[in-house]
């Protein structure tokens, strides 16, 4: 894929977000890996107003915030470059404030195996990082910890995050992440619910593989 292709469609995957409800005005962030480099939304700019040219470009191998591009990269650079760095299974990064993953991750609340979509996750639950300052090293040292072996998580008082393959898969995740959180909360309302065993999260991924729709978003 050429990097033009690769900004345009990082900026799709933006405004997508942003009109199902995931994200707000400038909130949330997405990368995507180039080489060795990444692409990541300029800070601040509302999904609306974001086009291809906008993203900064930022080598893999350095950590001073070093960026190409014409606005300063997001806040949460130091996230993206240090899971595109610890997780080659990553090639596309989306933080989220989506409003039910963002109730749990105020509670605190680590999301059980209530669905076997769970499955897609890599484990059988979603865990809650502990709490540091957006924008900061300690952020992403959390959320490093609270995704290993897991492709998302929720962070504290904050939103979620996850990672895929390529960005319609990490797209896909986001969403499925955030029904995970909203049949949770509401499973919470009633008084709880069961929760899936290992063995049935086993299963259900097992019989990912031949699911047609979840193939094509993997790409
Ligand atoms: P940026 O606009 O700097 O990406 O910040 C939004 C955000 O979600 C911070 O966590
Ligand atoms: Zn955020």
């Amino acid at each position: 894929m050429t990097e033009h292709t690769l900004r345009s469609e990082l900026v799709a995957c933006a405004q997508e977000l942003d009109a199902s409800g995931l994200n707000r005005g400038s909130s949330g962030n997405l990368s995507a890996r180039l080489g060795d480099a990444i692409l990541v939304t300029p800070s601040g700019v509302p999904a609306a107003r974001l086009a291809p040219d906008m993203l900064a470009k930022m080598p893999l191998d350095r950590s001073d915030g070093h960026y190409e591009g014409p606005l300063k990269p997001s806040t949460e650079w130091r996230f993206h470059l240090d899971l595109m760095r610890a997780r080659p299974d990553f090639n596309a990064i989306v933080h989220t404030h989506a409003p039910f993953s963002t109730i749990l991750a105020i509670a605190r609340k680590p999301i059980p195996a209530v669905h076997y979509m769970m499955a897609a996750f890599g484990g059988p639950d979603i865990r809650c990082s502990g709490y540091a300052t957006y924008g900061t090293p300690e952020l992403s040292t959390q959320v490093l910890t609270a995704m290993e072996g897991r492709n998302g998580c929720l962070m504290a008082n904050h939103g979620m995050l996850v990672g895929g393959p390529n960005l319609a898969r990490a797209a896909w995740l986001a969403h499925e992440l955030e029904a995970l959180a909203h049949q949770y909360y509401h499973v919470l309302q009633i008084g709880g619910g069961n929760i899936l065993t290992e063995a049935d999260l086993d299963d259900a991924g097992r019989s990912f593989a031949s699911y047609g729709v979840q193939d094509r978003a993997r790409g």
